[in-house]
């Protein structure tokens, strides 16, 4: 249920919070309703009433892949869920063809199981449908969250402070047992440790600089088909981005140019063309079919051409700061591969659950 009434979030019971709604934060939400009395998911944007993708999550316009491994955690979560999504327009991959090009030549082949491929926004869609329908589950949205709160003695995370979304001056603590960073790849969970007091481990950074460059067109049942799933790798030595192509609802190919490295694919109409044309390894098919289809204005050519990169910081690793999955693992003596196992894999999920141990 989302609301946003700040007062219910004050419970007297065992709460765990979670900061983002994000596919991360939902899948730790489901797991910790099991655990706990009340989970309160804060999340910042306001959740679109229809499948929509949204300003929180802006690498939803491109395309996105859902490993194997994730969907059978997904569907163990949420039983027949690839039946919803399929119900819900998703595209039956089963039998279908998908096609992957490299170096070494054309690898095709035949999704052996019952699986859907849809959009990112679909994929959170159905799994936030699923979420708001437990009943130990809430979502206060259009909150930020603004730091973490210590309790007295500095030896545990206690609550949050978070604000209504644009405004700077009001400051609201919520209090729980348990909070979870689910806040992805604009966390502020490093710099709100710091100003508790807590030392954080140092931080690897490997930079990718990925460039995404994404384009929708409208096409036939047949023509999705013919298509279907295909990778066709970047060649980086030879300057040539990829792209990667998934059938997904309301018979639309989801077309993503991608490269790495600061090299970055085209953005404009033309230019998009050229470089499907010219990083075309299947004859010239690609471009041909492409031209079969329709491509879509709305959402426009979508871009994703921050300098990117991925963060580390190895808590485990630290001899001291705060102890990741530490509540977990000692209330509950699960080990730290079961919860993760539970939550992580199925996307490259980035969270981090933190308490107690304070640096001295
Ligand atoms: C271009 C691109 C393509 C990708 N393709 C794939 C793919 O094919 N397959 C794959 O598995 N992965 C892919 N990934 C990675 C995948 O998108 C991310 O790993 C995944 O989205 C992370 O999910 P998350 O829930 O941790 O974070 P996010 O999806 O980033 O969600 C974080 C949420 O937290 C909210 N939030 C942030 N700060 C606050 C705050 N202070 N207060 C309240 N709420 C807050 C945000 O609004 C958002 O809703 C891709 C990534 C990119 C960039």
């Amino acid at each position: 249920m989302v609301r946003n009434d700040l007062n219910f979030a004050q419970k007297d019971t065992k709460q765990a919070l979670i900061i983002g709604a994000g596919i991360a934060g939902l899948l730790a939400a489901r797991v910790l309703s099991n655990y706990y009395e009340n989970v309160l998911i804060v999340e910042r944007d306001v959740f679109p009433e229809h499948m929509e993708a949204r300003a929180g999550v802006p690498q939803a316009f491109h395309v996105h892949r859902l490993l194997p491994r994730g969907k059978m955690i997904l569907e163990g979560l949420f039983p027949g869920y690839v039946d919803e999504l399929i119900a819900a327009g998703g595209y039956q991959v089963q039998g279908k063809m998908a096609r992957l090009v490299n170096p070494n030549g054309l690898n095709t082949l035949y999704q052996p199981e019952k699986d859907a491929s849809c959009s990112r926004a679909l994929l959170e869609w159905e799994i936030r449908q699923r979420v708001q329908a437990l009943p130990n589950i809430s979502f206060l949205s259009n909150k930020d969250v603004i730091g973490l709160q210590g309790d007295p003695d500095g030896d545990r995370i206690s609550g949050i402070y978070l604000r209504e979304h644009g405004q700077l001056d009001e400051r609201t603590a919520v209090s729980a047992d348990l909070v979870v960073d689910a806040s992805g790849r604009t966390s502020k969970l490093s710099q709100w440790l710091r100003d508790l007091g807590y030392a954080v481990p140092s931080e690897a950074q490997v930079k990718a600089n990925i460039g995404y460059s994404t384009r929708y067109y409208k096409a036939s049942p047949e023509l999705m088909d013919t298509v279907g799933t295909l990778v066709i790798d970047e060649l980086p030595l030879e300057k040539k981005s990829g792209v990667g192509i998934i059938p997904i609802e309301n018979n639309t190919l989801w077309v993503t140019l991608f490269s790495t490295g600061g090299k970055y694919p085209s953005t404009d109409a033309k230019g998009f063309e050229q470089e499907i044309a010219q990083l075309d390894r299947l004859g010239g098919e690609l471009a041909a079919r492409l031209k079969e289809a329709e491509a879509l204005t709305l959402p426009p050519i979508a871009i994703f051409n921050a300098p990117t990169f991925s963060l580390l910081l190895d808590f485990e690793a630290a001899s001291e700061g705060p102890q990741v999955l530490h509540e977990l693992v000692e209330r509950y003596q699960l080990p730290p591969a079961e919860i993760l196992e539970k939550i992580v894999p199925t996307f490259s999920l980035q969270f981090d659950v933190f308490s107690r141990n304070k640096a001295s």
